[in-house]
């Protein structure tokens, strides 16, 4: 979604040592508007600092994550990828013929769920929802 998380204030938030080159990647990652994986950062982090190996970034990603800081989704081609954890939710869909990746929030389907995960007998704290789709205007 078009919002903007300062990765680097939610470090210093959380009591994350941020050194010069986690801050290059809490930057790369404040501005990404899509859902990268680790290869796509390390591109992107080293275009600013090119000292920044890939392992650093694996590294940085997965403590992010620990942190509640960053988010990893799993869009079906086994790759992790990795958005800010964002309060305001939303969920995919992944175009598996371009790889596109879609979001939405539709209040019809959560209102669904929660009723589902009631009447089950649960409160719902979370879900996720993936949708894969070819788009309708390509090809026949
Ligand atoms: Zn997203």
């Amino acid at each position: 979604m078009n919002r903007k998380i300062d990765i680097e204030a939610l470090c210093a938030e959380k009591g994350l040592r941020i050194t010069e080159q986690r801050r290059v990647i809490a930057r790369v990652l404040s501005e990404a508007d899509d859902h990268p994986d680790v290869e796509a950062l390390h591109e992107r982090a080293s275009a600013v600092d090119n000292g920044i190996s890939i392992a650093t970034v694996y590294r940085t990603v997965r403590l992010f994550e620990e942190a509640g800081i960053l988010e990893r989704h799993d869009f079906g081609d086994g790759r992790s990828r990795y958005e800010a954890a964002a309060d305001d939710h939303h969920d995919h869909l992944i175009d598996v013929e371009s790889g596109k990746v879609i979001e939405f929030v539709d209040e019809e389907l959560e209102e669904l769920q929660r009723r589902i995960a009631e009447k089950l007998g649960y409160r719902l704290v979370d879900h996720r929802m993936e949708l894969y789709g070819v788009s309708r205007e390509r090809g026949s």
